[in-house]
């Protein structure tokens, strides 16, 4: 039943275009977030709620607090997450995550919205960050663009959403403040922690 249920998300996803986590990056989180006892959530881009859904299921205690500005998308992760009966461990916000303003702390940051916002989302968010959480961001290789000629990019676009996506990865590896490791795993993921 559960099953069942991913898979109409994942089929959902699919037929939308909508840019749910790949299969090994969300094996990779579970995995990450079991082995550091990690509970309370904070999830910059809901969609359509999938990787909230899974990150909830990993255990009863698990609590997500997941941002998402598309009204369509966040009524239709409102349902999906009904349909599991986790709306109360998974509270979604509909807003903008760039002009929302929260005061909780977090054990983890998952920032996985729009890409060329990643830094400031980072810098804004850090402080609702535990003293030794994590901050976790996804699509660092943005579909593998990253690793395609720049002029071989035909749309200007996306060359532009490429460049601040290895602006972040730089300053990911220069932020003295956090020890960041890169894991060439789904669309690219990067853990960051405080030191
Ligand atoms: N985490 C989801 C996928 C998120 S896709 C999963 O893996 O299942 C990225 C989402 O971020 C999109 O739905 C987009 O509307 C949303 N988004 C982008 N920028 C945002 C912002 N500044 N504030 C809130 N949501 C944002
Ligand atoms: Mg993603």
């Amino acid at each position: 039943m559960v099953e069942e249920k991913l898979h109409n998300i994942e089929e959902y996803a699919k037929k939308f275009n909508i840019p749910i986590i790949q299969k090994e990056g969300i094996e990779f989180l579970e995995q990450f977030i079991k082995e550091h006892n990690i509970e309370k959530i904070l999830e910059i881009g809901t969609a359509i709620g999938y990787s909230s859904i899974k990150m909830a299921l990993i255990s009863k205690k698990m609590r997500i607090t997941s941002i998402e500005r598309d009204e369509e998308r966040y009524q239709e992760a409102l349902k999906n997450i009904n349909s599991f009966s986790l709306q109360d461990r998974i509270n979604t916000i509909l807003g903008d995550a760039l002009t929302l303003d929260l005061s909780e702390k977090y054990d983890l940051i998952f920032i996985d919205a729009a890409k060329a916002q990643n830094k400031k989302l980072f810098l804004k968010y850090e402080k609702n960050l535990r003293e030794d959480g994590y901050i976790i961001t996804d699509n660092l290789y943005f579909h593998g663009y990253v690793f395609r000629k720049m002029e071989e990019i035909e749309s200007k676009n996306i060359r532009g959403l490429v460049r601040k996506i290895k602006e972040y990865t730089e300053f990911l590896q220069n932020n003295k403040e956090y020890e960041t490791k890169f894991y060439s795993l789904g669309d690219g993921i990067s853990i960051s922690k405080r030191i």
